[in-house]
């Protein structure tokens, strides 16, 4: 193990490395670019007692204004691999490029990710999707680092638990995200350059592009949710459940409706253009976001009486999901 390799920020911003620009600093940081180099970070938090976390392209999450006590991974490089017709893309990889890369192999089916900003590992974790595909339509296997056996090992699809924003890594905080395997069909490139630019488009038309923000804030709401009744939803809002590719309710109509488009708290703004996105509009803290989150859930459930769920996630709070408890040390 090359130890000496792995360079170690203190106190390091982490608005730096979040779309939000939101968050105060890591205690420790550290960018790793191999395995030898994750498994260095993994030890460095072990000797020192402290949790961890990885943080892809930060497009998903919320950083708390007190920042997060302990050593943050960053996932940086790694590269795209073909082999016997599957693509495996390492985990800091971002969507994007892997959309370039798989086209210029002439592979279709990945274009949708386009306009994804995150990493291939953060995008694995919360299984994205968007136009009606998601990653577990993509995946073959995952290539994990378990930090409790301290080995790698391949996590075929349908052991993934593969839900609506969600896998079995949510659940799993000793599995680390090395690598993902995806399955593509040889086809027309050019037809695929075509798609991307469509989905580029229609982007474009729906969202604030390069605004700093984490995508969407709540999950849209299926119409499989048990405590959703749907007749009654839409007996009382017949167009709710026209939220056009949503399968189900979409969460930025529900928002728009309460009236909250265009509302701001502190340097936190609802888009006016997509009532699930929150923006910072210039220094918003944490703090700010929280609370337009919570008056979000309060209004949406005073007029529908439906509980929204944060797709972001919190890290650095209380309770938050995405953080790992130090590393029990070897005796
Ligand atoms: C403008 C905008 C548009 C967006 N559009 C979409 C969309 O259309 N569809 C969609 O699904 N999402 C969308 N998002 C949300 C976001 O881009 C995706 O969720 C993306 O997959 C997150 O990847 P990330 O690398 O940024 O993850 P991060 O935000 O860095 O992390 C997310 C979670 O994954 C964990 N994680 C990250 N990497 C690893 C790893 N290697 N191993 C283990 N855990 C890891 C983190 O600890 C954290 O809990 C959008 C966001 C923005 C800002």
């Amino acid at each position: 193990m090359h130890m000496s390799d792995l360079h170690i920020k203190e106190h390091e911003p982490l608005a730096k490395h979040t779309v939000f620009r939101i968050g105060g600093p890591a205690r420790f940081y550290a960018d790793v670019d191999s395995r030898d180099q994750w498994i260095a970070a993994f030890s460095f938090a072990e000797d020192h007692g402290v949790p961890w976390m990885v943080l892809g392209a930060g497009s998903n999450v919320l950083v708390s204004d007190a920042g997060f006590p302990g050593l943050v991974i960053h996932p940086v490089g790694g590269g795209v691999r073909h082999e016997n017709g599957v693509v495996e893309a390492d985990a800091g990889v971002s969507m994007a490029r892997v959309v370039a890369d798989t086209l210029v192999h002439g592979l279709r089916g990945f274009e949708w990710a386009i306009g994804v900003p995150g990493t291939i590992g953060g995008s694995v974790v919360g299984n994205a999707g968007c136009f009606g595909s998601e990653m577990k339509d993509v995946v073959v296997s995952i290539l994990a680092y378990d930090t409790e056996a301290r080995a790698a090992r391949d996590v075929p699809a349908a052991a993934c638990a593969f839900g609506y924003r969600d896998s079995m890594f949510k659940r799993a905080p000793q599995l680390v995200v090395l690598a993902a395997r995806l399955a593509l069909q040889p086809g027309d490139a050019a037809r695929g350059q075509e798609l991307v630019r469509a989905y580029t488009f229609k982007r474009h038309a729906g969202q604030d592009i390069g605004a700093q923000t984490a995508g969407c804030a709540f999950k849209n709401i299926p119409w499989t949710r048990r405590d959703i009744d749907k007749d009654a939803v839409l007996r009382q809002f017949p167009d709710v459940g026209r939220s056009g590719t949503v399968p189900g309710i979409a969460a930025g109509l529900l928002i728009d409706r309460a009236g909250l488009k265009g509302y701001q708290i502190g340097g936190a703004k609802i888009s006016e253009r997509h009532g699930n996105f929150i923006i910072n509009v210039g220094n918003a803290r944490a703090e700010d976001v929280v609370m337009l989150i919570a008056l979000a859930k309060e209004r949406v459930h005073r007029m529908f009486g439906i509980f929204l769920e944060e797709e972001i996630r919190y890290i650095g709070f209380e309770d938050s999901a995405t953080e790992r408890e130090p590393l029990a040390k070897r005796g």
